[in-house]
């Protein structure tokens, strides 16, 4: 019986590898459920950050648990502005304006209760979060969904320094700011940027920003280079699609320096220093090394994420629900996003996924429940490549109730549940934008 059960369950999971890139785009995108009045779950969940996960989990638990759910979701922003997509408004071919969300539609349409303000205090065990602007929030359940906060970078820790070399890893008006520093080079000119070490925000993006930098200035400013310099041993990910760009796509364009670990920039000579030598460049594009936000570390709710390791830089959750290690000091505080570790990538897919996890887990502790037992997820990630052609990269994790982390999902002994593109293609960029689009509708509609 177990070993037949286990083929019907494994042989889902393989459908659902080949078919994960296609979810969200096969979805409707006008389509409103309902929350219906009463499931039996009965509490309020307090939510913090309104981004890809802290916005879809606050949808989610409204539609799963019921009107008697109340949700209080708190941003600091007045709208949320999308990183993913944002490497396109560098080369000109997306705007900030269009990337950008309100939280208008999860509040019509599913009863979210909406503050903005900024949360420094979590007192967990009076179950209260404080903001910076004297309000309190008492809650049942607390999900906190921050996204992240990043290192500082030697020789630029000042404001003007750091606005001088803008890593827009966050998307906004650093975004603009280096678009317009690319706009200005000329056909002699060199783009440097580097990557940090993993575990960092968006495995691929750093990958997909040289590669559409390059394309862009192949196009617009001839003989102008792309230097990538990158503190990883090799590629991240997409390893076969991103060789692939770099050595034959953008060739001569690109040049890729692995195991460059950043020492300081030098903002006099526009130089980086880093362990495989100095670098000048006209434009420096430092993408920082991150961290969880100080609202997390403040609470004391940061872990090592692996073992060996001492500095406490994520928050390791139970991936069956997402809830904190420690739920002695930290009863009913759940961590979702790009803060928490749990075996999945930071990325905007992945915290959707985490999102509908952890409301599922957490409406079942509302009805007096448990969480389901074997949560699976998928990740999802289309990558530009050129301006009209895309790669993509998807993964299927299931639940291991040893380490309590998501593992990539094996169908048969060392055939993982994982696939990339190599090839980039047309029809990929085009799928890219209904997967985006249904993304977000998915997350804040
Ligand atoms: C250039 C780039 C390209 C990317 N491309 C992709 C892609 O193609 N596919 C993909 O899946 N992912 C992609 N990502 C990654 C994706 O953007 C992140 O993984 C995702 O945004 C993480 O969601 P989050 O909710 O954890 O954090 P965020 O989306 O950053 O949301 C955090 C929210 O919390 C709020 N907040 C933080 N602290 C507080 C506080 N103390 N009080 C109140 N509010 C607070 C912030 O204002 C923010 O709105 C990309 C990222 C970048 C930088």
């Amino acid at each position: 019986m177990k070993r037949r059960q286990f083929l019907v369950d494994s042989t889902a999971l393989l459908a659902a590898a080949i078919t994960a890139k296609h979810a969200l785009a096969d979805s409707s995108s006008t389509y409103v459920a309902p929350v219906p009045a009463d499931t039996g779950a009965v509490g309020h969940v307090v939510v913090i950050g309104g981004g890809m996960a802290g916005a879809t989990v606050a949808k989610y638990l409204r539609v799963w648990g019921g009107a008697r759910v109340k949700v209080t979701m708190i941003d600091r922003s007045p709208n949320y502005v999308s990183n993913i997509m944002s490497n396109l408004v560098l080369t000109g071919a997306r705007t900030l304006s269009g990337l950008t969300y309100t939280w208008d539609r999860l509040a019509a349409n599913y009863g979210i209760t909406r503050w903005q303000g900024e949360v420094d205090r979590i007192d967990a065990q009076a179950k209260v979060v404080s903001l910076t602007d004297g309000r309190t929030a008492q809650y049942d359940r607390l999900v906190i969904a921050p996204g992240i906060a990043f290192d500082d970078i030697a020789g630029i820790e000042t404001d003007a320094l750091r606005a001088r070399y803008p890593h827009a890893w966050q998307a906004g008006a650093a975004t603009n700011a280096l678009r317009d520093q690319i706009r200005a080079m000329t056909g002699s000119d060199r783009f440097v940027m580097t990557i940090p070490k993993a575990p960092y925000r968006c495995p691929p993006g750093p990958y997909e920003r040289a590669c559409v930098v390059a394309d862009w200035l192949k196009r617009n400013r001839p003989g102008a280079k792309v230097l990538v310099l990158d503190e990883n041993p090799g590629i991240v990910a997409e390893r076969e699609s991103f060789n692939l760009a770099f050595t034959k796509v953008h060739a001569g364009v690109i040049e890729y320096v692995p195991n460059a670990i950043v020492q300081s920039i030098d903002p006099g000579t526009n130089r980086v220093f880093t362990t495989m030598g100095d670098f000048a460049g006209k434009v420096i594009n430092p993408i920082p090394r991150q961290r969880a936000p100080k609202v997390l570390r403040d609470a004391g709710m940061l872990n090592a994420a692996n073992a060996g390791e001492t500095e406490l830089k994520w928050t390791k959750v139970d991936a069956l629900s997402y809830e904190h290690l420690d739920s002695a000091r930290f009863p009913g505080v759940h961590v979702i996003g790009d803060a928490a570790t749990h075996g999945m990538p930071k990325a905007g897919h992945v915290a959707n996924m985490e999102a509908k996890i952890c409301a599922d887990a957490i409406t079942r502790y509302l009805r007096g429940d448990r969480p389901m037992s074997g949560p699976v997820a998928n990740s999802a990630c289309y990558s530009p490549i050129t301006a009209s052609t895309a790669s993509w990269l998807t993964a299927v994790y299931q639940y291991d109730p040893t380490s309590r982390q998501m593992k990539v999902f094996e169908y048969a002994p060392g055939q993982l549940a994982t696939g990339e593109a190599g090839l980039a293609s047309k029809d990929n960029f085009e799928e890219m934008n209904k997967w985006f689009r249904q993304l977000m509708v998915d997350s804040f509609a």
